[in-house]
């Protein structure tokens, strides 16, 4: 494995990187809680003959979405344990501060987004 960043530490300053981890860690949890909500309703749907085709496909569709979600969470809170988090994944520049705190799962700058 190659790092490809030569400096070390965080790209965004830490205070914000504390925040926004924070905010990720407790995005995170909400998305397993309804994820498994959403499962435990999706056996009752296919469960139930009486259940019409376009309720189990919403209730897939919104697991597909929550699941994807989820994964885009995780992510970036990879990125924070090997120090690229706010660092764009295309090009490489950190990512602006203000775009981090409304959307702290950004993978990209706005340029690359
Ligand atoms: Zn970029």
């Amino acid at each position: 494995m190659t790092n490809p960043t030569t400096t070390r530490g965080s790209a965004v300053g830490n205070t914000l990187q504390d925040r926004c981890e924070h905010t990720l860690r407790e995005h995170a949890m909400r998305a397993e809680q309804q994820l498994r909500e959403l499962e435990s309703d999706m056996v009752g749907l296919l469960r139930d003959s009486g259940t019409i085709q376009e309720d189990r496909d919403g209730s897939r569709r919104l697991i597909e979405s929550v699941r994807a979600d989820l994964e885009r969470t995780r992510r970036a809170l990879g990125r924070v344990d090997s120090g690229t988090f706010g660092r764009c994944t295309a090009c490489r520049e950190p990512i602006a501060a203000a775009r981090l705190q409304a959307i702290p799962e950004s993978e990209r700058c706005s340029s690359c987004a």
